[in-house]
């Protein structure tokens, strides 16, 4: 199996620039910032997306989740934050080790990160929603 670098990076075979630690997760800065402080949140063992997360993780990635945010909005004076979760290669995953990201954002930065659209009737929203509502 090929390396994971962010494997290698809990085990700080390499280098990150660490923003916050716990038992299980582990905080460090994008090296390539949509905005600067952009920071991703993981857990230090290898799963490879959300659906694979053990459910009791939760609570400790939440805190984790919680306290970087915060100290980015206080930190960078940041006026927002964006968290989000790339799962799959359609979604732009390119680490298939589960991971969360951070991004500081501020009232003029001029990014829109999520284009949207409308459903074309009622019925089709229901439609949808069953879909996803019989799987659960
Ligand atoms: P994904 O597209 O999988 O959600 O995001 C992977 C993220 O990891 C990217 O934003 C990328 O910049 C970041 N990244 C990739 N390799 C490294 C690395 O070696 N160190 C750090 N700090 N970030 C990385
Ligand atoms: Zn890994």
């Amino acid at each position: 199996m090929e390396k994971c670098i962010f494997c290698e990076i809990v085990a700080e075979n390499i280098p990150c620039t660490k923003i916050y630690e716990s038992e299980n997760i582990l905080a460090f800065l994008d090296i390539a910032p949509v905005n600067p402080g952009h920071t991703l949140v993981i857990p230090k063992q290898h799963y490879p997306t959300l659906l694979d997360l053990p459910p009791a993780l939760g609570q400790e990635l939440l805190e984790a989740l919680q306290k970087v945010a915060k100290a980015i909005k206080e930190g960078l004076q940041a006026d927002g934050i964006n968290l989000g979760m790339n799962n799959y290669r359609a979604a732009g995953q390119l680490v298939f080790h589960a991971h969360f990201h951070l991004i500081p954002r501020y009232e003029k930065d001029g990014l829109t990160l999520w284009p949207q659209q409308k459903y074309e009737s009622e019925t089709k929203m229901q439609e949808i929603a069953q879909q996803i509502i019989n799987k659960l």
